[in-house]
């Protein structure tokens, strides 16, 4: 697979700076790694302060002209690059695979997913309105201009290494802004190949820039007051960071932005509840719950963390939900029908372990799975847990991992308070055939995100994001947009 992605021009292992591909500047280089395997895929830079000052300085020149074209040519760019993000659509696929692990039918959809951020914001490029303000006074007149934020530094993890950049970059670019993309060292291939099908696209060099490396050095460069200062004072910054990942990182990001007062969108950690009452449908839940907790072996922030199950359905949905999970077949995900992919690193398999250790040592029972696959490395078995309580880690912390653990409930309002027992609120899914009670629970949730009946919930149209400590923003969908700019207003006199 890497000689045919080498071959295709799209296997790049630089960073890449005002257009130029570049190696760190002491030649220092980090390993990708195919979690399937752990062989090693490539060798890319380890940059750091320098590369990153240099990468932001271009982002600044181009910044002046890509912010002065007109948004119908911003997004004739945008289509350009969406249509070439497609027409690659297997190589990308393929490279997510490699350095991600999760099975190439999902890696494909993660292509077509994540493309398709980039045609939404190149659609809606065009439509970033203003307002015309009904004056208070007869000889002035009031409007306000949609101006882009400046340069952006855009720090992603690596559970969907395509997605979680054009979800950010899409928007940024069609609002005028110019980005600086830290990916996550543990998958930067797919977001230079991204970036090479950027420069494809006519794409102007210094628009897009990708280092990657040090995490804490890029941080903190991006955070950095000022870069760079001539006898006439010139201010290059980074006027907003935004970033997907822990919600650790992403306080310390908050709390670095404050320096200089940045704009900032944080996706953060979540802690999904999964509603299942005894009035759903039994098939419609357990294929929900499904897709919802074992997308990605697990690895996602909207993953069902929590499948909280009404007393009168639970034995019933935990016997067919148990025969589902059975069903997945592990393995590499480039072998035909495997559903789960291996975990991303051995860190991820023993917060695993630990976690569920800490619930059967509080009285939870394993009704399936519970271990280490067969397979060795990072493989783990699609794990079922019965007798969950809130006090076990299950169900206070994201286990990032393919490990559904059931509670138990009574009452409506039971599961209302025990899905909002978290300091997380991304997303929420609710299982029931009962109309009204759909309504009174969905809008009792504090979450940013809520599906009913559906176990799928992303899609580019839609805003994503979350309430309390799953973070700040939302991004697809128009109110993306609105998280590049900044809402100018002039007032001026007409007589
Ligand atoms: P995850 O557990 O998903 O890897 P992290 O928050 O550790 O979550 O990582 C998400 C992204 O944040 C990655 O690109 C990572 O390299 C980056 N990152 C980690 N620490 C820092 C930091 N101190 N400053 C900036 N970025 C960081």
């Amino acid at each position: 697979v890497a000689s045919r992605l080498h071959k295709s021009g799209l296997l790049r292992t630089q960073g890449l700076i005002g257009g130029k591909w570049v190696d760190a500047y002491d030649r220092k280089t980090i390993k990708v790694y195919n979690p399937a395997t752990g062989a090693v895929i490539a060798d890319v830079p380890c940059m750091g302060g320098k590369e990153t000052n240099d990468a932001i300085s271009s982002a600044y020149e181009a910044f002046y002209s890509w912010s002065k074209l007109t948004a119908a040519e911003r997004s004739r760019y945008l289509r350009k690059w969406y249509d070439l993000l497609i027409a690659h659509r297997e190589e990308l696929g393929q490279l997510i695979t490699l350095e991600q692990g999760k099975p190439l039918k999902e890696a494909l959809g993660e292509v077509s997913y994540g493309a398709g951020f980039i045609e939404f914001s190149a659609e809606e490029a065009k439509r970033v309105y203003g307002d015309i303000i009904p004056s208070p006074l007869a000889d002035r007149r009031l409007f306000v201009l949609k101006q882009p934020v400046g340069v952006v530094g855009a720090i992603t993890p690596w559970n969907f290494p395509l997605a979680m950049i054009t979800r950010k970059v899409g928007p940024a670019l069609a609002c005028g802004c110019t980005v600086v993309i830290k990916p996550s060292e543990i998958t930067p291939l797919t977001a230079l190949a991204a970036a090479e099908l950027s420069l494809q696209a006519g794409i102007p060099p210094g628009v897009v820039n990708v280092v990657m490396g040090n995490a804490s050095d890029i941080g903190d460069s991006l955070l950095a007051k000022i870069i760079r200062c001539s006898c006439f004072i010139q201010l290059i910054q980074v006027r907003k960071i935004t970033f997907t990942g822990s919600t650790a990182v992403g306080k310390k990001l908050m709390a670095g932005a404050a320096g200089t007062v940045k704009k900032v969108s944080l996706e953060l950690g979540g802690n999904a509840p999964c509603i299942v009452f005894d009035d759903a449908d039994l098939d419609v839940a357990v294929k929900g719950a499904l897709g919802a907790k074992f997308r990605n072996s697990g690895q996602t922030c909207v993953c069902a963390n929590r499948v909280i199950v009404q007393e009168g359905i639970y034995e019933k949905f935990a016997n067919a939900f148990s025969k589902a999970v059975q069903n997945l077949q592990v393995g590499d995900g480039f072998t035909e029908g495997v559903a789960q992919g291996p975990l991303i690193n051995e860190a991820a398999v023993q917060k695993v372990e630990s976690f569920l250790q800490d619930a059967i040592s509080k009285g939870a029972k394993v009704l399936l799975g519970g271990k280490r696959h067969s397979l060795g490395m990072t493989f783990y078995e699609p794990t079922v847990v019965s007798d969950v309580n809130g006090e076990m880690l299950l169900s206070r912390e994201e286990v990032f991992g393919p490990v559904a653990p059931l509670l138990r409930f009574k009452t409506e309002d039971e599961a209302i308070r025990l899905a909002n027992d978290t300091n997380a609120g991304l997303a929420a899914y609710v299982f029931t055939n009962n109309i009204q009670r759909s309504w009174r629970v969905s809008e009792a949730l504090e979450y940013g995100i809520v599906g009913i009946n559906e176990g799928v919930i992303s899609t580019e149209v839609a805003p994503f994001g979350g309430v309390k400590q799953s973070g700040l923003g939302r991004e697809g969908s128009k109110y993306g947009l609105d998280e590049y700019l900044e809402a100018c207003f002039h007032m001026m006199i007409a007589d």
